[in-house]
């Protein structure tokens, strides 16, 4: 599967903290222990922001997506939050980039509710992707009509071309869904 993904909001709304019970009372429990507290949740920022990324040193640097543009001004803002791809190719570069350094929510932020990796709960979502759905196993090498994947620690590169269904959200492209079409060098990657 290719570039999985999600979609944004970030919301968070407030977790309000639990109603504390009402005293225990009773049995003559001297002065009741408060309930333990509990933790509330955390934001979905918060479990981003201890995501390892692999962000370039410097912003100049060329942007993964191999646009030859530096980092900053090509994919940067749309990883930052500020602006929405203004069109299908720019959310397929944006997403490219993400994956290459694992910032997961620019990927969660242009996932179409459509697409099959789709979670309402934003903090589980990006949990999963930390675990097993970042192709840690990978360097994105360069986004053409094709990906090329390399594995880290060697081995043969793996291509593939998908086909890839964009619909326009509230404000810019998200991704819905895609279906690998044709794959060089093994692995179909889904
Ligand atoms: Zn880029």
């Amino acid at each position: 599967m290719l570039f999985p993904v999600l979609s944004a909001c970030m919301s968070g709304g407030g977790f309000g903290r639990a109603a504390r019970p009402a005293s225990g009372g009773g049995f003559g429990r001297g002065g009741a222990r408060p309930a333990a507290a509990r933790k509330p949740p955390p934001s979905l920022e918060a479990v981003a922001a201890r995501f390892r990324n692999r962000l370039p040193a410097s912003e100049c640097e060329p942007c993964a997506c191999g646009s030859g543009l530096g980092y900053a001004a090509c994919c940067q803002p749309y990883h930052a939050g500020g602006a929405s791809p203004e069109s299908p190719e720019r959310c397929l570069q944006a997403r490219f980039s993400a994956f290459a350094y694992r910032l997961p929510l620019p990927l969660i932020a242009t996932t179409h509710r459509e697409n099959r990796d789709y979670r309402e709960d934003r903090v589980a979502w990006a949990r999963a992707l930390d675990r097993e759905g970042m192709f840690d196993g990978f360097e994105f090498a360069r986004l053409s009509f094709t990906a090329t994947l390399r594995p880290r620690g060697g081995g043969e590169e793996v291509s593939f071309s998908e086909r890839s269904r964009f619909l326009r959200g509230g404000s810019g492209w998200l991704y819905a869904s895609g279906e690998v079409t044709a794959e060089e060098g093994g692995t179909v990657l889904n």
